[in-house]
């Protein structure tokens, strides 16, 4: 007997359909909820029932816990299950979950705040022998006091928010003479953003690769890893493309930081999906960073090379089930890359562009699988985060994967905004992240926006350009690419090089 038949996802776009689905499989009713600015999106069409919860910024509709609530008493939901974002780390939102006698699918209401705390977080799994980046282990208000220990740490420093999330609240501070300006930002960036000041100070690591593990804990004490995820090429710390497994990690590496993920998830007594985020310097030490109790964006990639459904075992482990897997079960097959497609211009530092897919047609064939909540002709909404989609790669090998994502990303098509999808197929062709020799500073190594420009040196192929753009108009799109094919490319390439 199943405890679960009704499960109320409070999230909307792709994760409310990716989780969606999955209920659907395992026979579960779904209800969506939304604001009014997704009215007419996908995951309200696609719910067995839709509840509107009010106007558009997420603050009146999806991080309303009353609202929620209600909704789910109304359709009689006997599970809510949070997504990502929005409510998903909120330990206030599990916990009413559970007083109103509903399966919050997720982690304790105490693991989510132990761990929302990254100074708690650090001291948790300390206990438990796992490597801390040198630094503070107590909120710091006073910039003197600051000062003095950022010279101990030694420069550069990172100052970041104890309440911090999505990159906010975190400065990093080259040396002593524009510390004092930088803590100040750091301050007033976590105080709006999570309403918590507090900030704390970390050694900044050198050449940082950022190398998280997926966790799953059940209700029973047992405790796996479902390997890495490299989530190294970032933005604004963070993650624009990732992959599974890392292309550093030798086995023996692979083994001890497994283990040290498994202690953390111990360390809070904790079930559910959790990704345990470590960062690895130069010599592939690696420190903890902070553990996300909940699904994350990028967890498609650890589908692939598992052959799991997270979002199944989530339901499975939320019933009270015990894991279906021992940890010597677990085999990676093949490399998965995700790359995030975003509505944000990367020649104009990566800031959201928000509008209407005009055009909007995915890319297809084996081992390509795209997440996203959108179709042709709908907008954007500038409410919530600009991710148009995820496009997964899966192949034997990781050089397989990163030709299959160059040629996903050639066939993808979207105008109408401009998004993250030319510099993601920068990345893939770029020697440094071919080589697997790259960190977390690899835009600002070697990205500038003139690496998108169209090679204007090519004239011959500009030339082959404009007669097909005519081509294409009078006589359609195979004389068009018949005529690219002699310059070797098509008109979709042709399309996304026009300035
Ligand atoms: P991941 O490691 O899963 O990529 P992110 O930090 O990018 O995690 O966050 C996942 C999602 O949650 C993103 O949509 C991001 O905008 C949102 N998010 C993360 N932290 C916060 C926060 N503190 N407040 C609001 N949204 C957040
Ligand atoms: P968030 O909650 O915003 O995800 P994290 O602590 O996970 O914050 O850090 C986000 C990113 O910032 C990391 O993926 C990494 O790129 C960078 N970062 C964090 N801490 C350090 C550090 N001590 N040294 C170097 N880079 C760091
Ligand atoms: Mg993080």
């Amino acid at each position: 007997m199943r405890k679960i038949k009704k499960i109320l996802v409070a999230n909307r776009g792709e994760i409310a359909l990716r989780i969606m689905r999955s209920a659907r499989e395992a026979g579960l009713q779904t209800v969506a909820v939304f604001s009014e600015a997704d009215r007419q999106s996908l995951h309200v069409r696609y719910a067995d029932e839709a509840v509107c919860i009010g106007p558009p910024p997420s603050s009146e509709s999806y991080l309303r816990i009353d609202k929620i609530l209600d909704a789910a008493r109304q359709t009689g939901a006997d599970a809510i299950h949070p997504g990502y974002g929005f409510l998903s780390e909120n330990e206030t939102f599990a916990q009413r979950v559970e007083d109103a006698g509903l399966i919050f699918i997720g982690p304790s209401a105490k693991a989510i705040e132990l761990m929302g705390s990254k100074l708690a977080a650090k001291a948790a799994v300390a206990a438990f022998h796992v490597p801390l980046v040198p630094g503070t282990t107590e909120p710091i208000t006073d910039v003197a006091r600051a000062k003095e220990i950022a010279a101990t740490i030694g420069y550069p420093v990172l100052i970041k928010a104890s309440a911090g999330g999505g990159g906010k609240g975190m400065r990093v501070v080259e040396n002593e003479a524009s510390f004092a300006e930088q803590m100040e930002r750091a301050i007033s960036e976590a105080t709006s953003a999570f309403g918590d000041g507090s900030v704390f100070i970390e050694k900044y690591v050198t050449s940082p690769r950022h190398i998280e593990f997926q966790i799953f804990g059940d209700k029973h004490g047992n405790v796996v890893h479902l390997f890495e995820r490299e989530c190294s090429i970032q933005r604004r710390h963070q993650k624009v493309v990732e992959e599974a497994p890392s292309s550093v990690l030798t086995p023996e590496k692979r083994k001890l930081m497994g283990e040290a993920a498994i202690n953390a998830a111990k360390a809070c007594g904790y079930y559910g999906a959790g990704t345990i985020e470590f960062i690895l310097d130069d010599k592939l030490n690696f420190y903890f960073l902070e553990m996300n109790t909940r699904l994350q964006v990028e967890h498609p990639v650890t589908e692939a090379i598992t052959g799991l459904d997270l979002v199944q075992l989530q339901i499975r482990i939320a019933e009270g089930e015990k894991i279906p897997f021992k940890q010597e079960d677990l085999q990676m097959h093949g490399h998965a890359i995700e790359i995030r497609v975003y509505a944000e211009d990367p020649a104009n530092n990566f800031l959201p562009d928000i509008g209407k897919l005009k055009t909007y047609k995915r890319p297809q064939g084996h081992g390509i699988r795209v997440d996203d909540g959108f179709e042709q002709g709908m907008d954007i909404p500038f409410y919530y985060d600009p991710m148009i989609a995820k496009l997964i790669c899966h192949a034997e090998t990781r050089e397989a994967a990163i030709e299959k994502m160059i040629r996903a990303i050639q066939d993808y098509e979207i105008t109408g905004l401009e998004t993250t999808l030319g510099f993601c197929g920068f990345v893939m062709k770029h020697d440094a992240f071919r080589s697997g020799n790259f960190d977390t500073r690899f835009v600002e190594k070697y990205f500038t926006p003139a690496a998108l420009q169209p090679d204007h040196t090519h004239t011959e192929e500009a030339i082959v350009a404009i007669l097909a753009g005519t081509l294409l108009k009078s006589n359609g799109r195979g004389a068009a690419d018949g005529a690219l094919a002699a310059v070797g490319t098509t008109v979709s390439r042709w399309r996304k090089n026009r300035s």
